[in-house]
């Protein structure tokens, strides 16, 4: 692919590494291509970040044609940057494009534009401990028409960020939610792409969260408000007694890339993981027979998240004292080691850009 680059000028100075918060500052660069039926992508180039002019019209704004990925560069102790499974990224994209009617991005196309716009703002990768640098690829119908079809035109465009620890209190256990009235996912929906709308339609159940003072939901299935799927932004696994659980990826949740990988590790640990229906019921009764050991969320952003409270209907279940448990921790470390550098990568998984 050829790509055009046009070097920022004016660049910002760098933020502070030790108070780098989730997704707050944006990189002095950004990846652009353009995409018309008939011709496909075109005009692959570099620019300085800023405003993207489209028309009021465009169909993204309207209809939520749109979606999105997200992945991290990783800057290792030996000066090199790498990338953790950014395949698997650019076959997600796909998937997901295709559930909404979007062209692919090929995966060596997403992953060439990806590599080269870290490497054009390769100093804004921290190097501070648990910081990385966070890739926000992402696609919009921008198409002008406000009849209900599928655009003609689309933009791909690709956004860094340099983040610290996702929570501001480090590795913390986070108490929350069960919501029980409103669902994130439907069988034949959307469930298993990322896209805009799906978070849309559940900031509603965040904002009920974080009034009642949990800082993420846990949602069930849509059909009967029965079965345990994913939290906000993350995947999540229950280890009882002695077994982990997660629920299976079949249409209404999000395939992790972190999940797929706890699986992976956790196998070869020699751990039973059950990709398996669970009920809420089942699970709270396992939390009141003391088995609910462990109960941990995972996603990019926060590579692991401890649980320390699940809260349905009127009960409030505490886990393992509201403490990180054991193979959270060391799932972290092992993970965290094979991205930051510090473990070799048995299972070939880190993809060097540098
Ligand atoms: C992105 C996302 C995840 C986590 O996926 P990773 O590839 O591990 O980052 C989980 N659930 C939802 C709804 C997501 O959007």
């Amino acid at each position: 692919m050829d790509i055009k680059i046009v070097k920022n000028t004016n660049p910002k100075e760098k933020p502070d590494q030790s108070n780098l918060g989730f997704g707050k500052y944006m990189t002095d660069h950004m990846f652009i291509m353009d995409y018309d039926a008939g011709e496909g992508w075109h005009d692959a180039r570099i620019v300085p970040y800023g405003p993207i002019s489209m028309e009021p019209n465009a169909i993204a704004l309207h209809y939520a044609q749109e979606t999105f990925e997200g992945l991290k560069a990783y800057r290792t102790a030996d000066g090199g940057i790498q990338l953790f499974r950014p395949e698997m990224n650019a076959k997600r994209m796909i998937n997901s494009n295709a559930r909404l009617c979007m062209p692919p991005v090929p995966v060596e196309m997403f992953i060439e534009a990806i590599e080269a716009l870290v490497k054009v703002d390769a100093d804004w990768i921290p190097t501070a401990p648990e910081t990385s640098l966070y890739i926000r690829p992402f696609m919009f119908a921008n198409q002008g028409q406000l009849g209900v079809h599928t655009s003609k035109k689309y933009i791909f465009a690709i956004i860094l960020s340099p983040v610290g620890a996702y929570y501001a209190n480090g590795l913390a256990p986070v108490r929350i939610m069960v919501e029980d009235e409103y669902v994130r996912a439907a069988q034949g929906g959307t469930g298993f792409t990322k896209c805009g709308g799906n978070y849309a339609g559940s900031l509603i159940g965040q904002e009920k969260a974080e009034r009642l003072g949990y800082s993420q939901v846990l949602w069930l299935d849509g059909a009967e408000r029965k079965y345990v799927e994913e939290v906000g932004a993350m995947n999540i696994m229950f280890k009882i007694d002695g077994e982990i659980w997660t629920a299976p990826c079949t249409g209404t949740v999000l395939p992790g890339v972190t999940r797929d990988s706890m699986i992976q590790v956790l196998k070869k640990w020699g751990y039973t993981v059950r990709e398996e229906r669970l009920s809420i019921d089942d699970l709270m009764q396992a939390g009141r027979d003391g088995k609910l050991e462990e109960v941990f969320g995972t996603g990019t952003a926060a590579v692991i998240s401890p649980v320390g409270m699940l809260a349905y209907k009127d009960e409030k279940l505490v886990i393992n004292n509201e403490e990180i448990g054991e193979l959270t921790q060391k799932l972290y470390d092992y993970l965290t080691g094979i991205q930051w550098g510090r473990i070799e990568d048995e299972f070939g998984w880190i993809r060097k850009v540098q």
